[in-house]
């Protein structure tokens, strides 16, 4: 049996989830209804194709070269139907596909289905998942990945097993981009430091754009920390494109209103955008208080950010609401 480590798809890290899965597996106890939870783009999918070939391989033990083992990796099984929203939503259409999937005979020893970012189901898909999970056909599994399980329907999540996965480490990282083919490492440090053990940004961010949107979260702590600045500076509704660069470029903000701070105090050396000091030397001087504040502003709308929003409304707010508090009294704040 392959151990740990060199199993499928080339997993690298989740170690804990894993071997409770393996054990789970290995006794034959699987539910029928698993939720992985844990930031984004931190590789709880390839776990969940794990958890699928190891049951359905030809070789018993996810092997990864067999067909079925193969097939599963490449989204293109017999044996498993893939879900993931298409836009902000995954809509009952999708689910109904699935379940219809589930209805053919089965080829393997059981069937899949794994949904990616659960959470942006609509409430009528939703519901229409909740049925099948209440009565679910005979050696049938569900797998439900979420960034975000307070969205999901408390009462999909009480019929889940929660496994929970953790960032990984920079060790981590450097392994999976390595598979990826980032054999001369040549992934920015930056990136890495930033990506905060979320493998999926820094491929999202090294196909192109990550230095332009740091440039621009660099431009919009400026703006936020300096009212002298006008507001036609900055055409807000131009920062962003989507939503997945609306979060991480407030991520980034966070980073460097963080950055900003602990350049303040000297301690450099858990500053993440190091490269860069002196513009956060230059936002240093805008004092602790006005950098707390401001950074508390931005970290509510990364909050809100996890709903579906106007962007740029939220964005302008944030600008305007900054501005607000850099000008009020200090008796004036909350
Ligand atoms: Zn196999």
């Amino acid at each position: 049996m392959a151990q740990i480590g060199e199993i499928a798809n080339g997993i690298v890290g989740h170690e804990s989830p894993i071997s409770r899965l393996r054990k789970l597996l290995d006794a034959d106890k699987l539910p029928t209804a698993m939720l992985f939870v844990g930031p984004e783009g931190i590789g709880k999918k390839i776990v969940a194709k794990f958890v699928a070939q190891y049951y359905v391989c030809e070789n018993q033990n996810a092997c990864g070269k067999c067909g079925k083992c193969v097939r599963i990796l490449n989204e293109q099984s017999e044996d498993v139907f893939f879900l993931k929203p298409d836009g902000d939503f995954l809509k009952i259409e999708v689910v109904r596909e699935a379940l219809q999937f589930l209805s053919l005979k089965a080829l393997a020893r059981g069937k899949f289905v794994i949904i990616d970012n659960a959470d942006a189901m609509t409430m009528q898909a939703a519901n229409a998942l909740l049925k099948s999970l209440e009565e679910p056909p005979a050696n049938t599994f569900f797998i439900l990945i979420s960034a975000n399980p307070l969205r999901l329907l408390a009462t999909i999540r009480s019929r889940c097993q929660i496994h929970r996965f953790q960032p990984l480490s920079l060790s981590d990282v450097h392994a999976v981009l390595i598979r990826h083919g980032d054999t001369a490492g040549t992934v920015e440090e930056w990136m890495l430091r930033a990506s905060e053990g979320r493998c999926g940004k820094i491929l999202r961010w090294t196909q192109g754009g990550g230095e332009r949107l740091r440039d621009k979260a660099f431009t919009f702590v400026r703006v936020l920390l300096d009212p002298s600045w006008p507001p036609s500076f900055l055409s807000i509704s131009d920062v962003v494109e989507n939503k997945i660069e609306a979060q991480d470029m407030i991520n980034l903000v966070l980073q460097i209103l963080r950055d900003s701070y602990l350049f303040a105090f000297g301690l450099r050396e858990q500053i993440i955008h190091s490269d860069r000091s002196e513009r956060l030397a230059e936002f240093a001087k805008a004092g602790p208080k006005t950098l707390v504040r401001v950074w508390q502003k931005a970290l509510r709308l990364e909050n809100d950010l996890e709903s579906p929003m106007d962007l740029k409304l939220s964005l302008e707010n944030l600008y305007f609401e900054s501005r607000a508090a850099l000008s009020a009294p200090l008796y004036a704040l909350d």
